[in-house]
């Protein structure tokens, strides 16, 4: 399939010209000539770029208010409301995720994607995120005491296929009784598992919110940092040394802030606290040239899954440029998280494409309803021109 007149659009890539798809790839980008058998497609001057890359995403969180409504849900249960916003992820024209872990159906569900028996964008999966007894995420995840503890709970993931490791550096907004801005593992608890999730060639992700807890993640070694929420300047310098990446999840707040009424009492108090600083610890985490990778932190509270292009947007407003926004949820998205082949027009990537009317630089809020979404070449939604 040769797609035509296009405006290419990716990190390294902004010109008019052609895009061919073989074999559920990208086999060239340029000035191409059709072949005789070929199925062409004249996208008139249309945005042709990769698929978003979110991340960070709960699947088993359907947008709920409580965690209680999920937490006594039945593995069936998940796997069915996972699929169904796996399958909404993708029609938005997200094309992969990392799917940060609950209990476990993750690891099925990105199976199943790959098969092909259920729509989804491809994957990457940690089985269950770990925490200490009572900390943050505990309804769902492991809960660990000491770094013997800690090793076993990385060992158990690794065992039933993750992909990567997620930790529980700080308390949360959403689990009461714990505080965002409490250190909830030890130094000895993050070496370990930060050590033994290294040693199994996967990265590590740890959930933060203070500025201690940021740095003595980055000092035990993390990859990325998920929220970041107060980072302050030693933090920042900290990630910059240890080249740790920040995925920022603005729209968790965003959501929490605009629907405050609706949230718990609990989670509209911390929400309401930590907004402001959330935005000005991003702003200053981009303006001393931290790497950004986009998550959007979908499931959270009212942050619906198939919104998460709104993050685009919302790095924009907080102090990314367009291009360097598109490219955090892009390129530097999937080189995160590990999924190789993606968020590039790189030929030999993953043939999966947006069809954009308009220009996304211009204005961000067009990724919201790409005309078409490609995935491995095939339409997964909207519709394309009929055939020249
Ligand atoms: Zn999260």
């Amino acid at each position: 399939m040769l797609l035509r007149d296009a405006r290419l659009l990716s990190s390294d890539v902004d010109r008019v010209g052609d895009l061919r798809v073989v074999d559920g790839r990208i086999g060239a980008v340029g000035d191409l000539t059709p072949r005789s058998d070929e199925r062409c497609l004249g996208l008139d001057g249309r945005t042709l770029m990769p698929g978003l890359v979110d991340a960070h995403v709960h699947f088993s969180l359907s947008a709920e208010t409580t965690i209680e409504s999920v937490v006594n849900m039945s593995d069936a249960e998940l796997a069915l409301a996972e699929s169904r916003n796996a399958r909404k992820t993708l029609e938005a024209g997200v094309t992969g995720v990392r799917a940060m872990g609950a209990a476990g159906v993750d690891l099925h569900l990105k199976r199943a994607v790959e098969r092909g028996d259920v729509p989804g964008p491809r994957m990457v999966a940690n089985g269950r995120s770990i925490t200490v007894t009572g900390g943050h995420g505990h309804h769902l995840g492991r809960e660990i005491d000491g770094p013997v503890d800690a090793r076993k709970a990385v060992r158990e993931q690794v065992k039933r296929g993750a992909d990567f490791i997620k930790f529980m550096t700080t308390g949360g907004v959403t689990t009461p009784g714990t505080d965002p801005d409490t250190v909830a593992l030890t130094d000895d608890e993050l070496d370990a598992l930060v050590d033994e999730t290294h040693r199994h060639g996967l990265h590590a992700a740890t959930h933060v919110h203070g500025a201690e807890g940021a740095k003595a993640a980055a000092l035990a070694g993390v990859d990325t940092i998920e929220h970041g929420t107060f980072l302050d300047e030693e933090a920042i310098e900290l990630m910059l040394s240890e080249e740790v990446t920040l995925v920022p999840t603005l729209s968790a707040p965003y959501y929490i802030v605009r629907n405050v009424e609706w949230a718990t009492p609990d989670t509209a108090r911390k929400t309401e606290h930590i907004y402001e600083r959330h935005i000005d610890s991003f702003a200053r985490a981009v303006e001393a040239g931290v790497t950004i990778a986009g998550g959007t932190d979908a499931g959270t509270p009212f942050n619906d899954h198939g919104a998460n292009a709104a993050e685009v947007t919302f790095m924009i407003e907080h102090g990314l440029s367009p291009r360097a926004a598109i490219e955090a949820m892009t390129e530097t998205a999937a080189r995160t998280v590990g999924l190789d082949d993606c968020g590039t027009l790189d030929e030999g990537a993953h043939a999966d494409l947006l069809v954009i009317q308009g220009d996304p630089l211009e204005d961000s809020t067009r990724l919201n309803a790409p005309e078409a979404v490609l995935f491995g070449g095939e339409l997964a939604s909207g519709y394309l021109p009929t055939e020249e």
